[in-house]
């Protein structure tokens, strides 16, 4: 299949395209109508040709008919002017770029527009007066166009589906570099020179060295005709990974100069990442979109590995299970979780398939599996499907099959069954000498797993394969590296051993599951997880480690612990909280303690302290505190002291001299208010989407609303977040629905809201069953600390 393809791009970013398409397919039988893609109004068509025949089109819902009558064994020519869409070109006032993942490339041109549908494609753009043009294809001519304006040929594509088919046209800069033979171009529109002095050999490197590297691993030479990237101001995600043309945020590829070892390992990421899909995702792409996961987890799998090179001094494994086991944890635990393989039967869904499963479990089950198969013999299989489907689509079930072909005796179909096709995650328990598997949700199903067990140099790895292994191993340290997934024992001496252990990512690995467990309801009660908090955060010496621990903390004195137990332990949690911060040496240290103590200080003394610390009456040496901390603080305070409310909105909204901060601020700050009625009316808006327009604020405002402070007031809020839910979901960006979902359940543990969840759903049988799961995966906590409350509370 072809496509010839002409757009004449005006000056003014309001003015129509004119373009004009021309496809070219293969048909091996006649009979029935085709149907093109074109989600445009019929007004937008114009002259149209089949096999040069003159037609009218035939628009209707979105297609093109072409009907039987006029079409051809073999090959057909579909000629049509028409007026492009722009709604996903981006216009801006100096240029525009065309983003048209998963399904958007319909809405700008005719098309078939499904990933499995890959075509060559003949673009030529007519563009301005000093504009340059970018595209898949090499520049092949640039001319005076006759009618004004540059006239651009690309060359032909290589074989590509619609998803990835992009240009960008507009006012930028190009840089050329040469590295071990082969050209890499860059365009970007920075002004200050200086910045882009200090970025630019960096983004060359690093992007020649992901491309060594993955020519290495995979044995196949890098599959387009050339390599450019394209640094684009706001763009709406991280990166883009079209061939030829890669997209990135400005932002995310420039660093300041204060730029810590985390942003430049995230641009590391990032590029290796896009760089990664070129082979997977781009040479070998998913049929349907329900494998849209496995692009994203080879490419994040693939540049943790050329990260874990550049930067041999950063502990990589710590970050992996840091990062990865607690988010995926908190939606699969749930049960509303989903399996990372999903069901997608209309495109429009796609968005709801996104999520901490696809992220976060993905990778971990990737790493299982090639741990299970050890490294060489999984590159091997890796090598294997992507020479096979070579600039073709394939399927995960394709790549399992070949994966079982090389290593038979695991059994990968029954493991893909359960890690990839299947929700959940299994619970583990020791009693007398067996290791025992359960299946939460009582399904019968049985996960393969290997995990680490022991504490010190060399834990003992375990393979489980039945549901219950007899046991002569130790009974500390269970998955004390992060390898294996799910819910282990805890032995009696952990909670009192855990701050002296010397690794640091075995006290975090344990960490996370002495919570999980304490979420069982097993084992570990609030209270004990609240003690080994406050003891580690004197002692942690690892600030992410910290940061997990003061993250565990607010929210089980928040959630978990009863109101009694809230009240008795008030002034032990602020006072420790307050000399640990004192104690800890280092800002990244501070920092987390900081903020755990913002969020549970209750005691008069505590909000005293940091009502002075908010005014920079008092500073504890080494901890700095930025504009935005001090904003979310003087937010905090306004409503746990609501007689400081004006003072506090009217003085720190001096203090922010970023305008659009500023405004955020403001808006924010009316949820804290200390009149019901005006938090009221504020809520009352958010049921329209026009005043959802900024999710981000629309979220720190839904978070003030339910502070555990106001709760009750809160309540009747729930009801109308559920109701408008439909809504939300049509309206919003990707990840919104869940987030807001998410910032209105949350922090609840009343019987009430989690009875008010269950009564919406029970009522409607025939909810949507993608939002039916955002919900029970929202609410989960509310229904696990509602049960944890109920057993602590005294008989
Ligand atoms: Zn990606």
């Amino acid at each position: 299949m072809r496509y010839q393809l002409h757009f004449a791009i005006p000056e003014e970013k309001d003015a129509p395209i004119d373009a004009e398409v021309e496809i070219t397919f293969r048909l091996a039988e006649t009979g029935l109508p085709i149907y093109l893609d074109f989600t445009q109004p019929t007004a937008y068509l114009g002259e149209m040709e089949i096999n040069g025949k003159a037609v009218q089109p035939d628009h209707r819902e979105e297609h093109i008919v072409l009907a039987a009558s006029d079409l051809v064994a073999e090959f057909n020519t579909v000629k049509i002017k028409f007026r492009a869409g722009d709604g996903s070109l981006n216009r801006q006032e100096e240029f525009l770029y065309s983003l048209l993942v998963p399904d958007r490339a319909s809405a700008v041109f005719p098309c078939f527009d499904q990933p499995d549908l890959k075509a060559y494609y003949d673009l030529s753009l007519t563009v301005p007066e000093g504009w340059k043009a970018i595209a898949n294809g090499f520049t092949k001519e640039t001319e005076q166009a006759a009618d004004g304006g540059i006239f651009f040929r690309f060359a032909t594509t290589d074989r590509i589906p619609t998803y990835l088919f992009t240009f960008v046209a507009g006012k930028f800069e190009r840089i050329e570099r040469t590295i071990d033979g082969r050209t890499l171009e860059m365009f970007h529109r920075e002004p200050d020179s200086a910045k882009v002095a200090a970025n630019v050999d960096a983004l060359f490197e690093e992007h020649a060295r992901a491309l060594a590297w993955l020519e290495e691993y995979t044995g196949i030479e890098f599959p387009y005709q050339k390599f450019g990237f394209v640094l684009i101001p706001s763009f709406q995600y991280g990166g883009m990974e079209h061939p030829g043309a890669i997209h990135y945020r400005a932002r995310s590829l420039f660093l300041d100069e204060s730029a810590t070892i985390n942003n430049r390992l995230s641009r590391t990421r990032l590029i290796a990442h896009e760089t990664a899909h070129m082979w997977f995702g781009n040479l070998v792409t998913m049929e349907w979109f329900d494998d849209v996961w496995m692009k994203e987890v080879f490419a994040n799998f693939m540049a943790g590995k050329i990260a874990r090179e550049i930067y041999p001094e950063v502990n990589h494994d710590l970050n992996f299970v840091l990062a990865h086991h607690p988010a995926s944890y908190s939606v699969d635990r749930t049960l509303g979780a989903n399996p990372v393989r999903q069901q997608l039967d209309n495109l429009k869904l796609a968005g709801t398939m996104y999520g901490a499963i696809i992220y976060n479990k993905s990778p971990i089950v990737v790493r299982q599996l090639e741990y299970m198969m050890g490294e060489e013999p999984f590159r091997q299989g890796v090598q294997d499907y992507l020479e096979l489907y070579s600039h073709e689509n394939a399927s995960w079930p394709d790549l399992i099959d070949i994966l079982d072909g090389i290593a038979p005796e695991l059994g990968l179909k029954s493991w893909s069954e359960v890690w990839v096709n299947e929700p959940g995650r299994p619970i583990h328990s020791l009693e007398e000498g067996t290791l025992s598997q359960a299946d939460p949700y009582d399904r019968g199903r049985v996960w393969p797993l290997v995990f680490e067990v022991g504490l010190g140099a060399e834990p003992y790895i375990y393979s489980l394969q039945d549901p219950s292994l007899s046991w002569e191993g130790p009974e500390q340290g269970w998955n004390s590296t992060g390898l294996g997934y799910g819910v282990f024992p805890v032995a009696n001496s952990t909670l009192q051993d855990l701050p002296e252990v010397e690794s640091a990512l075995q006290r975090g690995a344990i960490l996370i599951n002495l919570y999980e467990n304490m979420l069982e309801g097993r084992t570990v009660r609030p209270i004990m997880l609240l003690e080994l908090a406050l003891r580690m955060a004197g002692t942690e010496t690892n600030p992410q480690v910290l940061s997990r621990a003061m993250g565990y903390l607010q929210n089980t004195y928040w959630s978990f612990l009863t109101e009694k137990q809230r009240t008795e332990y008030a002034d032990k949690v602020s006072a420790s909280l307050w000399s640990a911060l004192q104690a800890q040496p280092s800002q990244d240290l501070k920092k987390p303690i900081y903020s755990a103590y913002a969020s549970v200080a209750q005691p008069a003394k505590a909000l005293v302290n940091l009502y002075r610390l908010w005014n920079e009456e008092v500073l504890v040496p080494g901890l700095t505190l930025s504009v935005n901390d001090r904003s979310s603080l003087a937010l905090s305070l306004m409503i746990k002291q609501p007689e400081w409310y004006q003072e506090l909105v009217a003085a720190q909204a001096e203090k922010i001299s970023n305008p659009d901060r500023r405004k955020r601020f403001e808006f924010v700050a009316v949820a804290a208010h200390p009149e019901k009625e005006v938090r009221d009316s504020l809520f009352a808006t958010f049921g329209f989407a026009e005043n959802r327009g900024v999710e981000p604020w629309i979220l720190g405002a839904l978070n003030l609303l339910h502070h555990p402070y106001r709760q009750q007031a809160s309540f009747d809020y729930l009801e109308r977040s559920l109701l408008w839910l439909e809504d939300i979901q049509v309206t919003g960006d990707i990840f919104f629905p869940k987030r807001w979902l998410d910032a209105s359940f949350g922090s609840y543990s009343s019987p009430e809201a989690v009875e008010l969840v269950e009564s919406f759903l029970a009522e409607r049988s025939d909810y949507n069953a993608n939002l039916k799961g955002k919900i029970l995966q929202a609410y989960d906590q509310a229904r696990r600390a509602a049960e944890i409350q109920k057993a602590e509370a005294p008989q």
